[in-house]
């Protein structure tokens, strides 16, 4: 894929990609979202036109990109990879639109960080598969409208809340991915273990799921710690022992917690009594920013119900006090 501004990490482009699924098949779960996507691309290639816009939204790692090659893959169409902080100006967004083919892809990640005045482009090419250029200011302004190739926008992102109402009114599909459960985990544990030739036992496979926080990038990120430990520090088999072992130096607890994650929840119990407090308040006191705090670690312990958003602010659940070791009040009555 063509990868335009800000471009990925070299080592993580590499094994991104080597264990990126490449259809629907070796694609694990989710399966509404690709149900839907498999009519909806059946259906157009029976009428030989591409899909409508597609609107993915969900926390990071949980395969949003990789749906994008999918469905690239399927329709025959070349993909551009994008992202909303990426384009700058009007002219980024141009330069990429009028490059596009009949049924080619452009992928924007983090679609809600697009600047307004770029994201109205999106509008009439997304609508029309036209743009307006304007020449000259004031009186003599004139605008030129362009005619785009009929291209298929895929939009990605972690906080649907920010995107505008026009733009989100503006995709044909909208799938929310949710994290995955652990059996898909497992099979994804086990077609990565596959691909990267590591042994992996049962139990193995699901120590390493259930650390995983529901994510098939950090399962990825994770089997390849445990990969080097077990070929220096055990016999190069993923026992659960090894996993267990290789992911406590990693800081990853029995639930998959990281050490972020738990000074999270120590900061809202030690300096706010278990909340609730603003998220400001927390991002200031472990001074961390707070889209981090909101995209990337409040996801998933929403999730686990270790952590509740009132109107008043974040609160601790029991169950997480409990978790991190501090004496919970029981009922007397
Ligand atoms: P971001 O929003 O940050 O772009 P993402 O949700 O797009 O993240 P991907 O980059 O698509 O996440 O996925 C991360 C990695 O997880 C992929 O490279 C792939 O190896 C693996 N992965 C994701 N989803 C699946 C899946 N359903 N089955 C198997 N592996 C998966």
């Amino acid at each position: 894929p063509l990868v335009s501004g800000k471009p990925m990490a070299p080592e993580e482009e590499e094994s991104v990609f080597s264990l990126r699924p490449g259809s629907f098949s070796d694609y694990v779960g989710q399966r509404e979202t690709v149900e839907t996507l498999q009519i909806a691309i059946e259906a157009a290639k029976k009428r030989e036109e591409p899909i409508e816009h597609v609107l993915f939204h969900g926390p990071p790692g949980l395969g949003k990109t990789t749906l994008a090659h999918i469905i690239a893959n399927e329709m025959g169409g070349e993909l551009t990879i994008t992202s909303g902080p990426a384009l700058e100006k009007g002219g980024d967004l141009v330069g990429l639109l009028t490059n596009l083919q009949q049924g080619d892809i452009l992928f924007i990640d983090e679609i809600h960080r697009i600047p307004k005045a770029v994201e109205e482009f999106l509008y009439p090419a997304m609508e029309d598969f036209s743009i307006d250029i304007v020449f000259d200011k004031g009186v003599h302004a004139r605008s030129h409208r362009f005619r785009l190739n009929r291209f298929i926008l895929i939009g990605a992102t972690t906080r649907i809340g920010l995107l505008s109402a026009p733009l989100r009114d503006r995709f044909g599909m909208f799938r929310t991915l949710d994290f995955y459960d652990t059996e898909d985990l497992i099979r994804i544990a086990r077609r990565s273990a596959a691909l990267l030739n590591t042994p992996l036992t049962p139990e193995g496979a699901r120590a390493l799921a259930l650390r995983s926080r529901g994510t098939p990038r950090i399962l990825n990120r994770l089997l390849k710690r445990v990969r080097d430990y077990a070929d220096v520090r055990a016999d190069g088999v993923l026992t659960d022992e090894v996993v267990e072992k290789a992911l406590a130096l990693e800081g990853v607890d029995c639930l998959g917690l990281t050490n972020l994650d738990r000074a999270f929840l120590k900061t809202i119990i030690d300096y706010y009594r278990g909340g609730p407090v603003g998220i400001e308040a927390i991002a200031a006191t472990l001074q961390e920013e707070t889209d981090t705090l909101v995209d990337v670690v409040e996801p998933y312990l929403l999730k686990i119900g270790f952590l509740a958003r009132t109107s008043s602010g974040r609160k601790v659940s029991q169950d997480a006090s409990r978790h991190l070791g501090y004496a919970v009040q029981g009922r007397l009555f």
